[in-house]
């Protein structure tokens, strides 16, 4: 199988491709959207989108077409069924007509993975169009995903966009036009209670008690607790991690505290917790260090704290008015690695 996947923005494709892979099938992604601005937007999406699929090593094929005129003049014609009138059919005959000419013999597209776009409409046309041009027509209802995808996408720091796209959609993020609801597929629901979700804590000093286990002097939390920046992961209403962050300069920030609650520990919620804030503050800041005890160094190390910065001898013992254990090693020295935000992981 050749498919043709065309792709409205790095967002949606995340789910997508990750379950086609899943199933050992190798997508081309297919840019073609003429219905995204104003042309910073269309920018910003198709930019991320390159860096995206670079990333994960998937060609990517980037057909220009900012097309404004041409897409509202269309659109004004039955503005309130432009989408089904002209903007799905524009982008779906195209991607197919592009399959035909360039030897792919099967296409589908990212638009099934979103739940606020008309997913009936989209199959069928799809549908349409394959035959018109000789294509397989690969159907997946990706919505079931939407959820996770939308996660790992923020996670991952990608560029999210907060309307459809046209200058039309824009306008109904403000005002309610678009009374369309979002068609969730009911298996859908049980995905998003589990998935977990960054929250900014502001009633910092309750939550001591969890952060102690990471750092036990209530006299060293309180040194840097007040000037930092708190986050927790909170799963079904309750917070199972939390991480502390302090701004060291305007390009520097210190992970003070990364702290799981011991029944949730080994799941990767710390390290999900820590990916997610990685991925915002990299928009501001260059770098992150974290101070550490050797055993935690593979650990930093594999979340990309890669570079060495500097050892401070005997933290532990100058600091702290007990020993300090870590497992069964006594702390000493405080080892500080850093990480280069802007570095693609
Ligand atoms: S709302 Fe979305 S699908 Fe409809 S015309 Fe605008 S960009 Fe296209």
């Amino acid at each position: 199988m050749k498919l043709l996947l065309h792709t409205c923005c790095a967002p949606c494709s995340v789910y997508c491709i990750d379950e086609l892979r899943k199933e050992g099938i190798e997508p081309t992604v297919y840019w073609y959207n003429p219905n995204i601005h104003p042309y910073m937007e269309y920018k910003a999406r198709r930019d991320c989108l390159k860096e995206y699929t670079e990333s994960i090593n998937v060609k990517a094929i980037f057909h220009e077409n900012y097309g404004l005129d041409e897409f509202c003049k269309e659109a004004v014609k039955d503005l309130k069924n432009r989408c089904t009138n002209y903007c799905y059919p524009i982008r779906i005959e195209q991607t197919c007509k592009y399959a035909k000419e360039h030897g792919y013999d099967t296409v589908s597209t990212t638009l099934l993975y979103s739940i606020y776009q008309n997913h009936e409409f989209i199959k069928s046309c799809m549908e349409e169009k394959c035959n018109k041009y000789g294509l397989s027509f690969l159907y997946r209802d990706f919505r079931v995903g939407f959820w996770e995808g939308h996660q790992k996408a923020h996670d991952l720091g990608l560029y999210m966009q907060k309307y459809c796209g046209c200058v039309f959609s824009e306008e109904s993020r403000y005002n309610c036009h678009n009374s369309t609801k979002p068609d969730i597929p009911t298996d859908t629901s049980a995905v998003r209670e589990q998935m977990p979700q960054v929250k900014r804590i502001e009633n910092k000093e309750d939550y001591i008690g969890l952060l102690l286990e990471a750092d036990p002097s209530k006299a060293s939390i309180m040194k840097y607790l007040q000037d930092s920046d708190v986050y927790g992961l909170k799963l079904n209403d309750e917070i199972i991690s939390l991480a502390v962050i302090l701004h060291i300069d305007k390009n520097t920030l210190e992970l003070k505290n990364l702290v799981t609650k011991k029944e949730y520990r080994n799941k990767g919620y710390a390290k999900r917790l820590l990916k997610h804030l990685c991925g915002n503050y990299k928009q501001k800041y260059d770098k992150m260090i974290v101070g550490t005890t050797e055993n935690n160094i593979p650990f930093y190390v594999k979340q990309g704290f890669d570079k060495y910065e500097k050892t401070i001898k005997n933290y532990f013992i100058d600091n702290y008015d007990e020993e300090i254990k870590d497992g069964n090693l006594i702390c000493t020295d405080m080892i500080y690695y850093a990480k280069d935000l802007k570095k693609k992981m």
